[in-house]
């Protein structure tokens, strides 16, 4: 949560606090014991929860200072910032100035002139009804995108209380003990306690590009800020191994809060979908300022201005005209339908961080994604054990270590051939465990197993305790590691032998074809000997074989230093300390003519509901994309499991596409438009792959966890984070985070992003057609006063068939709950049975017009004769009026053609949830809509028959003959609206 508190008065106080704990003492010169002192806290335990809520308290929140939020009053004002505001607003004053004038000119007690300036006061009041209504929305809008952050909000590992846990990164106080790992996102400045292999891309505060190597080391002098190597930065993150650290400075008190000072407050891009409304209405507000111009120039030439009267009723007709062009309440409908649509899809696991990704998703053509646990179920168990001797069989599911190894058929324990397997697969998964960071944990409840770690290598651990290899493994400790990497593919640890000899031994393990690669010798039975060429082509058929079986391989190898003394390892440099300085530049040493064990098929079963969702995004016209370092069989072969390619379908590798990459781009984009699954490919070549899409004109999504997946989740369209395994900087970089981590929810999201597409289109469609119609009205009801009997032949100047405040209300009031209710309707069945719509297509375009603009005419048409029944003279007379004078057959007319055209929304609003489908098909499912048109109907009861109101807004009661002839014509709409449909449909087939 932004906390609102920190005002720049209580930033200094925190800042000048934090600062005094160090009493300016530089925490790159002092030793770690020293800074732990002066913080008051011990590195090995960390701060109590108490303790970090005082200093929470008094050194405030861990957050760069954000510009004060804006005022409530001055939102409520921002309400108004809108040209077409501006525009009614000047039509207030001019109706205002009007009826200075006629009562300037109304001789006392004479008839004409009102009392009040009726008009003036109701588009006033409107407006005022439409601000509120508009800064309610946006309120609810803003809750939402807030409800988002709380969810995205950053998070950080600290120590406390003795234990590591993760709290949200505003939380973290000065003496905290911050637990770095790979892909975590740095959240404070700290001194550096302990540190393994720690690498910190720094670029964001240094601008160097290559990420720096870190240790706990006590600098002997002052240094710049980039070689500070035992410091840690707010603002960084962490490429490689981990470290922990005591944070000496938060929020402002950091170096990025120096350079920072204060954030502005994130403005909210407008998304492209609100940028072509704007640009819709800014069209529509310039097309009436034309219609009026000509239309009063015409009346100028064609009847002149006699008198001052003339004048006024031809401003009051521009004012009408204005009126009726401006859909009002469409920005803060927009909005508030984004907002749910976001909130539905937080509630199905899809935490999309910005309003605007909505649009984006809808249109994916392409998602990307990684195989394990996105596709698969991450659940992973080792199955087989293949050494030089046999292969083995492990029994048991899950994570139980409960199990046992079953030797090849025929094979007796006790022979010789027995006794060696069984060696083998003991020495095999030593290996296996101790090069390994997954742990298993007894769960609370009896016989539930929690695993911490990666599945991958807690499979192993479970594995080595079903054949009891674990308790050999228990006497060797980890005294130096070289970290997996998806691009190294491998990990390796040396370890001390602690039961008898004190010896090192370096374990290893990782994707066979790349361990076997660094093995020059092979252990068979008790002996080692030399790998054989028929040995390496042995252990890659079987790769192959337990690959094609969906089985992901993992080999294990070792290799004794015949030492005890790190010192003496060559490649490893000790420092005086007796610390490692940086194995990892060491790999190629340690790593190096190792002895090979054998190898584990592991299976991870794909996740059920996926294969669906690949055949739902196909049949979106959606391609669904493998990326994956596993092996290519294992890969392809989960890929056809799951419908992404034919069965016996092939898969690329990082190998052959930088092959392809080097033939030029044209080589390389063939390939990603044919193929559908890549295999053995580093995070690097995510990148290449989304570039290479995106050039040939698809909107890609891509996921990504690991920190390295960072730029391929950036440049993506809709960049994709794991919220359960992601790491914090990709998580970062993402524009969505599943929370389940699940391939189907980002279909579903998908889904989710066409519905709230197609529903902005219905409204669209409803509230510009409810316009146009209002526009052609006033207009045409203008041009042919005459034949309409609007006009009678002894009236002098214009008459404005309805009036401004009747077109206001109609826009506002009735118009806006059956908007808001399409925001929300229910998906049509067609929704993903189509192709994704292209980015650069108009949300409005030619047919839409087209659809609008013949409602309108419609309206208008239906509207004007309603109006004409109950006029004199005119085509189709109601002699029955013409006992009452003119103006009072005009307010039973405006009446009439007020009612005709909010009835004719009404029908409209159930013609506009389709392009082409009837609308009596799922007539009733939107039960929103029925509410909304019943509101709207109360509404026009209210303005008709309470008699305040009547006044206001020029209306009368009608007759039940009167209501009969509204509904009947305005069902009109409905009914043209059908035959339009019935055309299109058939067009359609043919
Ligand atoms: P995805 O990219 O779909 O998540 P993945 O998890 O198989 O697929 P990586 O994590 O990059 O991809 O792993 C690549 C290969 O490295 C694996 O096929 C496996 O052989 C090996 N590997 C995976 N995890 C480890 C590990 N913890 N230690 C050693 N080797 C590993």
């Amino acid at each position: 949560m932004v906390d609102h508190s920190n005002d720049q008065s209580t930033v200094d106080k925190g800042i000048a606090a934090q600062q005094a704990l160090l009493a300016d003492a530089d925490p790159s010169l002092t030793d770690v014991a020293d800074v732990a002192k002066a913080l008051n806290v011990d590195p090995n335990v960390g701060l109590s929860e108490a303790e970090a809520k005082r200093r929470r308290e008094k050194f405030g929140p861990n957050e760069l200072a954000q510009a004060p939020p804006v005022p409530k009053w001055k939102k409520f004002l921002q309400q108004f910032q809108d040209p077409l505001v501006y525009l009614l607003l000047a039509a207030t004053v001019i109706s205002v100035i009007a009826w200075f004038i006629e009562r300037a000119n109304t001789a006392p007690g004479a008839e004409g002139g009102e009392a009040l300036p009726f008009d003036a006061l109701v588009i006033v009041l409107i407006l005022v009804v439409n601000a509120v209504l508009g800064y309610i929305q946006e309120a609810k809008a803003e809750a939402a995108v807030e409800a988002l952050a709380q969810m995205t909000a950053p998070q950080t590992s600290v120590l406390r209380d003795g234990k590591v846990v993760r709290i949200n990164t505003a939380d973290v106080v000065p003496g905290d003990i911050i637990v770095l790992a790979e892909g975590d996102s740095v959240s404070a400045d700290g001194r550096l306690v302990t540190a393994a292999s720690l690498r910190i891309a720094e670029a964001s505060l240094t601008g160097e590009s290559v990420p720096v190597g870190k240790k706990p080391e006590t600098l002997a002098q002052a240094k710049a800020l980039g070689d500070r190597a035992n410091m840690i930065f707010n603002g960084t993150s962490v490429t490689q191994g981990t470290g922990r650290a005591i944070v000496t400075g938060t929020g402002m008190n950091t170096q990025v809060g120096k350079i920072a000072d204060m954030l502005s407050a994130t403005e909210d891009e407008k998304t492209p979908l609100q940028k072509e409304m704007d640009y819709v209405s800014k069209i529509l507000g310039i097309a009436v300022c034309i219609i009026a111009v000509v239309v009063l120039a015409a009346l100028a030439i064609m009847e002149g201005f006699h008198d001052i009267h003339d004048v006024i009723d031809s401003l009051l007709l521009a004012v009408s005209l204005a009126v009726a062009a401006v859909p009002e309440g469409l920005a803060a409908i927009l909005t508030v339908v984004l907002a749910l649509g976001v909130q539905r899809m937080a509630a199905h696991n899809a935490i999309v961080k910005k309003l605007h990704s909505v649009e984006t998703l809808g249109s994916a053509s392409v998602i990307c994604s990684d195989k394990t646990g996105t596709l698969t179920r991450n659940e992973m168990t080792v199955e087989r054990v293949v050494t030089p001797s046999g292969e083995v069989q492990i029994t048991g599911t899950g994570y139980a270590p409960e199990g046992r190894m079953v030797l090849p058929a025929g094979v007796d324990g006790e022979s010789e051939r027995g006794m060696a397997i069984r060696d083998e697969v003991t020495a095999t998964l030593i290996a296996g465990t101790l090069a390994n960071d997954g742990e298993l944990r007894e769960g609370d409840k009896p016989g539930a197993w929690d695993i911490v770690g990666d599945p991958t290598e807690v499979s192993l651990v479970v594995a080595a305790r079903k054949v009891k290899a674990d308790r050999k493994a228990k006497h060797y400790v980890r005294v130096a590691e070289i970290p997996f990497t998806s691009e190294r593919k491998r990990m390796a640890i040396v370890a001390k032998d602690d039961a008898d000899s004190g010896k090192l031994t370096v374990f290893a393990k990782g994707a066979p074809d790349v361990l076997l690669s660094y093995c020059s010798r092979i252990q068979v039975g008790g002996h080692v000997r030399p790998l054989t060429d028929g040995d390496r082509q042995d252990i890659l058929a079987t790769v192959e074989r337990l690959s094609s079986e969906a089985y992901r391989t993992l080999g294990q190898a070792y290799r004794p230093l015949e030492t005890s003394s790190l010192a003496e390892v060559p490649g490893i440099a000790v420092n005086a300390a007796g610390q490692i300085s940086d194995i990892a530049e060491q790999s190629g040493a340690i790593e190096t003519d190792l002895i090979w064990n054998g190898m584990v098929g592991i299976i991870d079963p794909p996740r059920t509901e996926v294969r669906d969702s690949v055949a739902e995004a196909h049949r979106a016209g959606i391609r669904a994309v493998m990326i994956t370092g596993d092996h290519p069989l294992t890969a392809a072969r989960i890929a056809s499991d799951l419908g992404i390619i034919e069965s016996g379908g092939k898969a690329l590798t990082g190998d052959q596409l930088d092959a392809l990459a080097s033939k030029g781009d044209a080589a390389f984009d063939k390939a990603t438009s044919e193929v559908s699954v890549y295999a053995r490919v580093a995070p690097e070549h995510k990148l290449k792959i989304v570039e290479s899409l995106q050039r040939q004109g698809n909107i890609v999504a891509m996921t990504g966890d690991g920190v390295n997946d960072a730029p391929a989740v950036k440049s993506a369209d809709i960049g994709v984070a794991m919220g359960i395994t992601g790491t914090e900087v990709t998580k970062q970089s993402a524009k969505m985070i599943l929370a389940d981590d699940n391939f189907s929810t980002i279909v579903a999201a998908v889904r989710e992003g066409r519905v709230i597409f197609d529903n902005i289109r219905k409204f669209l469609r409803y509230l510009l057609s409810s316009n146009v119609g209002e526009v052609f009205t006033v207009f045409f009801g203008v041009v042919l006063a005459g034949f309409l009997g609007i006009s009678q032949p002894d009236s002098v100047g214009v008459t404005v068939p309805l009036l401004a405040t009747q077109l206001l209300w109609i826009n506002l009031l009735t118009d806006a709950a059956p908007a808001l209710a399409m925001g929300v309707d229910p998906q049509t069945e067609d929704v993903m049975n189509r192709r994704p719509r292209k980015l650069t297509d108009r949300v409005i375009d030619a047919s839409m017009w087209g659809d609008i603009i013949y409602i309108g005419v419609i309206m208008a048409a239906v509207t004007l004769i309603g109006m004409d029944m109950h006029l004199s003279g005119g085509l189709f007379t109601d002699r029955s009026v013409d006992a009452l004078g003119h103006e009072a057959q005009m307010v039973e007319a405006r009446t009439m053609g007020f009612t005709i055209l909010v009835f004719a929304q009404l029908f409209n609003a159930l013609a506009s949830r389709s392009h082409a489908q009837s609308a009596f098909v799922g007539l009733f499912s939107n039960k929103w809509l029925w509410g909304a048109i019943g509101i709207s109907v109360v509404l026009q009861l209210v303005v008709i028959y309470v008699p305040f109101l009547n006044s206001a807004f020029g209306t009368t009661p009608l007759s039940a003959m009167a209501w009969l002839e509204c509904i009947g014509l305005a069902a009109f709409v409905l009914v043209a609206s059908e035959l339009r449909k019935l055309v299109l449909r058939m067009m359609a087939k043919k």
